[in-house]
């Protein structure tokens, strides 16, 4: 392939801090550079605890296991979605009930929710797609009035923000994503933000095989003990080397990606008003990250000649989710609450344009060239 979809972020530091971990013979979890990871986390969300995990899968178990999920229990989310956001609940034994998705932004429709609402029902996981936020304000409202925790899944919103406030921050708890498909990387990763501190000393035993490690690499306890049931949820500092050398430049790597983004949407939007094709809509309070350009076509028969057309040229355009309630676990695990208007429809006419740090505008031009010879 001449153009791929995706390269991993990489900035040039990332050897020299491999190595200072190394050299410091400190390779296991929280380490210096764990901490300067969870720092930047904290002071560039707001948040008040965060900590790194090993990957956004990870944080989002970890967030069930705080939220006391139980067999049983509902919780409510978007079927449109990465299949871990309910991996999460499904092994806590709950059932994930499954709302439609807006089709303007890909989010779960906030205007759904209370209908998909039981007895049973214990959270919300509101899923900001392609880092543009979900309607939090309506969510944060419909789940304080109903009693139930709002956790999200920002795996693609690091530095998206939704009415000034960070996604992520803005739950009881977020999960983030470092995976190498994402912003920022650490090969795999993530990060669980904890808004009530009261949840913190419990996610430390948690992540830490039910012990209080934490505490006692603080200074706090002389010895450490097994406390409660945990599982192991600390990445390596090697991991977290990687990691730092991309948030230490967050700003420049972001920058980058906004222009990748903005210089498709100039290039194409002849296409769009044309009708061709669709794109995103990113409501005027959203901040966004530019994690994803997708276009829409027609229907999935356009869609499939469309990523044929890119692939005789040499590049890489792709397709996801297939919606998780027609999976073979979703099936199992999981039931539709009301009309899946919008998420199969859309899921079938999406299609991701290659987008990463360090995308060249050139490329952006041979890209937008050949989708446009496309249409032709
Ligand atoms: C990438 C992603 C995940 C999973 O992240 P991992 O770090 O690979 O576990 C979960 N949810 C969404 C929406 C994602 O995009």
């Amino acid at each position: 392939m001449k153009i791929n979809f995706n390269v991993p972020p990489f900035t040039g530091k990332e050897y020299e801090y491999i190595k200072q971990a190394v050299d410091a013979q400190k390779i296991c979890g929280d380490g210096q550079f764990t901490r300067n990871c969870n720092s930047w986390i904290e002071e560039n969300t707001g948040c008040s605890k965060a900590l790194l995990t090993t990957s956004c899968t990870h944080a989002t178990e970890l967030a069930a296991l705080l939220a006391d999920i139980k067999p049983g229990d509902e919780v409510i989310m978007p079927s449109y979605t990465f299949c871990s956001t309910a991996d999460a609940f499904v092994l806590r034994g709950a059932t994930v009930v499954f709302v439609d998705i807006r089709p303007d932004t890909m989010n779960m429709d906030e205007n759904l929710i209370e209908d998909a609402i039981t007895e049973k029902t214990r959270a919300i996981v509101p899923v900001h797609y392609a880092g543009v936020s979900c309607e939090m304000d309506k969510i944060m409202e419909i789940a304080s009035k109903h009693g139930l925790l709002v956790i999200e899944d920002a795996a693609q919103g690091i530095m998206s923000a939704y009415k000034g406030k960070a996604l992520g921050a803005i739950g009881d708890f977020g999960c983030f994503s470092f995976h190498e498909t994402k912003n920022f990387s650490m090969g795999e990763g993530g990060a669980i933000l904890i808004k009530d501190d009261s949840y913190i000393e419990k996610a430390e035993i948690f992540r830490e095989k039910g012990t209080d490690r934490s505490k006692y690499y603080r200074g706090q306890v002389d010895k450490y003990r097994w406390q409660d049931f945990g599982s192991s949820y600390l990445p390596s500092e090697l991991n977290a080397a990687y990691l730092w050398a991309q948030l230490e430049m967050a700003d420049i790597i972001n920058a980058d990606r906004l222009d990748s983004w903005n210089h498709y949407r100039d290039r194409l939007s002849v296409l769009e008003s044309a009708g061709k094709i669709e794109w995103q809509f990113i409501p005027e309070y959203c901040k966004h990250n530019a994690h994803m350009f997708y276009i829409k076509l027609k229907d999935v028969d356009e869609r499939t000649r469309f990523i044929d057309h890119m692939k005789k040229n040499e590049i890489l355009t792709v397709f996801h989710y297939v919606p998780l309630h027609s999976a073979p676990a979703g099936l199992k695990y999981c039931r539709f609450n009301g009309e899946d208007r919008y998420t199969t429809r859309e899921s079938e006419r999406l299609v991701r344009l290659p987008m990463y740090y360090g995308l060249k505008p050139d490329d952006i031009e041979y890209i937008c060239d050949k989708v446009e010879e496309f249409f032709r």
